[in-house]
């Protein structure tokens, strides 16, 4: 009897071995600006024996965008719970520090709106390192630095003129 599905006659896009396989597999897969997102849940898709390569079926490519996109909500929402419950700050407060506005971050942390790339990156900063959460206050120190840079500039170019 012939193989219904026919999936060990696929030949693999990258080796062009015939040992593709349905593979529960976490990824990671390239999505827009994203080279690499790791599943939260895997997802069954052929994956070459021999290479490791994803052969993407018809159907498999809305199905995996999809969990991609559920898999950078899902992360989003937790690195901004980690942060507001670690420094203990107003949602408005990280918003500034992150450069979004309120409304967007309230749409990641409750999981309705997907992060671009730099918000996620920026917010993976803040999760991981209190430092960074520290340097990001745009009312800190930084604007301190900056003052006093631009009194001695200010002063310089008085002596220059006088
Ligand atoms: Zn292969």
């Amino acid at each position: 009897m012939k193989n219904t599905k026919n999936t060990q006659n696929k030949r693999c896009g990258n080796c062009g071995k015939m040992e593709m396989k349905l593979t529960k597999t976490l990824g990671p897969f390239r999505w827009k600006d994203f080279s690499k997102v790791t599943l939260v849940h895997p997802i069954e898709l052929l994956k070459c024996q021999s290479c490791g390569e994803h052969g993407i079926r018809p159907g498999d490519a809305k199905r995996l965008d999809h969990v991609i996109e559920a898999s950078i909500r899902s992360y989003s929402k937790e690195m901004v719970e980690t942060i507001l419950a670690r420094e203990e700050c107003s949602q408005i407060d990280l918003a500034a520090r992150a450069g979004i506005t309120p409304e967007y971050l309230s749409g990641l942390k409750t999981g309705s709106r997907t992060s671009g790339f730099q918000t996620f990156n920026i917010l993976k900063m803040l999760a991981t390192d209190p430092k960074a959460f520290a340097i990001s206050d745009p009312a800190g120190s930084l604007t301190d630095e900056l003052m006093s840079s631009a009194k001695d500039n200010y002063e310089e170019m008085l002596q220059k003129l006088v």
